[in-house]
């Protein structure tokens, strides 16, 4: 029995959705092979980093405390310092998600009277109150780091002429978004983002470049730095994580800056030299090794999901083909009801809370209710399986992760056959 029929006899999938899902992934064998090739080199990438750093057994060890000497946390960071092309790395489990990791890195560096600029449109949701665009207490805002922003043009491109004019000599850092987040719009590429940088720099080169990495890492062959920036920031719990990280955030980049960085997270004075381990170590380094594999995995489902949903006549972002510079695949679904029935879909297909219903909530950051289906083995961890939502017009819902491809691709096949069966494909004989 092949996985299409264990599909339709044992787990009730509909024969024309698995038809349809076989058919697209005949069609994309060869960008399949693709992803593949860049998982090859970015494993080897891993290997490399983990034996130039002599990583053993030891390095595995429990800290606690203080954490001073903790061998295997300055070990992992130098690893991650080698692979991102990085002078300096900080990669703790004390940093609860992104959203904290992309906070210490600003709150570092940036001090009163400095001016932040994104030049690729709004920050990502969360960033709203870190910033201050939103009021909240503790903002940059309220600790006298004012915001401007660039907007894209209407096709997506970067307005580099809006952004030479928004640039000032209190410009001190400009952040830059490498993935949509919940936008309707292309991801940037490393190469694109690269320009993006020569030009600030032209501009003035003392600025300070830092990529919102978040599901970027590993999706192509360069990382952020490799095309001159000088900060990267990522959650664990999301690409480098690799599935295993329970908890975590990363940055890497210049050490002057990731310093800055460490003595905000720690204690101005002591910085990296401080944060115990706690035993987490291994799940961080094991789970950085797996996750070029992880990734290319997701970036299958992506794919898979995109030429799916294209042929039950959806809006996708990228299309099948499109080029990626990130995990996530948006699909514009256009009603609430559509978006529940994905949700649920995707929901089936966990391993774990596969049974309940997933409903849209007020989470904290955000400024509609979210729906998040996501049965994860690590709470909210959006490298496995899941699919989340903003519950509000144009109804886009987006869709990532998979801790291997034959799971990822069952959860795509399972959240268009839910949608079948809520009578969510109208157009579907
Ligand atoms: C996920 C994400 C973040 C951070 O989100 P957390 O949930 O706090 O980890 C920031 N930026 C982008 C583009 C993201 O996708």
């Amino acid at each position: 029995m092949n996985a299409y029929d264990y599909l339709i006899d044992e787990m009730g999938v509909d024969a024309r959705i698995a038809a349809l899902a076989a058919e697209a992934e005949a069609e994309l064998r060869p960008l399949f092979a693709c992803a593949d090739g860049v998982a090859e080199y970015n494993q080897l990438k891993v290997l490399r980093a983990m034996q130039k750093n002599k990583l053993s057994d030891i390095h595995f060890a429990l800290t606690t405390g203080y954490g001073y000497h903790d061998m295997g946390r300055d070990t992992l960071e130098n690893i991650y310092a080698e692979l991102f092309h990085a002078e300096a790395a900080l990669v703790r489990p004390q940093m609860i998600s992104g959203t904290h990791a992309l906070t210490v890195a600003l709150f570092g560096n940036l001090r009163y009277g400095d001016e932040l600029l994104s030049p690729v449109g709004k920050p990502y949701d969360t960033l709203e109150s870190v910033i201050g665009i939103r009021a909240a207490s503790g903002s940059l805002r309220e600790h006298g780091v004012t915001y401007r922003q660039v907007d894209l043009l209407p096709d997506g491109a970067v307005d580099y002429d809006g952004v030479a004019k928004a640039i000032t000599p209190r410009t001190k850092l400009v952040t830059i978004q490498r993935s949509k987040g919940y936008a309707w719009r292309r991801s940037f590429s490393v190469a694109e983002m690269g320009l993006l940088i020569q030009r600030i720099k032209s501009i003035r080169g003392d600025i300070i470049c830092m990529v919102d990495n978040c599901y970027g890492e590993f999706v192509e062959e360069r990382e952020p730095m490799e095309a001159g920036a000088d900060l990267a920031v990522g959650s664990l719990i999301k690409n480098p994580g690799g599935g295993l990280a329970p908890s975590g955030g990363y940055i890497v980049g210049k050490k002057e800056y990731v310093d800055r960085a460490a003595a905000r997270l720690t204690v101005p004075g002591l910085g990296k030299e401080v944060g115990p381990g706690l035993g987490l170590t291994l799940a961080l380094t094991q789970g950085l090794f797996l996750a070029p594999q992880t990734v290319s995995g997701a970036l299958k489902a992506a794919m898979l999901a995109a030429r799916m949903f294209e042929r039950l006549g959806f809006g996708t972002l990228p299309a099948a083909e499109g080029t990626r510079s990130d995990i996530v695949q948006a699909i514009r679904m256009g009603s609430a009801e559509a978006v529940l029935s994905f949700c649920r879909g995707i929901q089936k297909a966990a391993p774990v809370d596969s049974f309940v219903t997933p409903e849209p909530w007020d989470m904290p950051g955000y400024d509609a209710p979210v729906i998040m289906a996501a049965g994860a083995f690590i709470q909210g961890s959006s490298i496995e399986l899941s699919a989340d939502a903003p519950m509000k017009e144009p109804y886009i819902v987006y869709f990532q992760g998979g801790l291997t491809w034959p799971h990822a691709k069952a959860g795509v096949i399972m959240a268009a056959d839910t949608m079948l069966k809520d009578g969510a494909l109208p157009g579907f004989l």
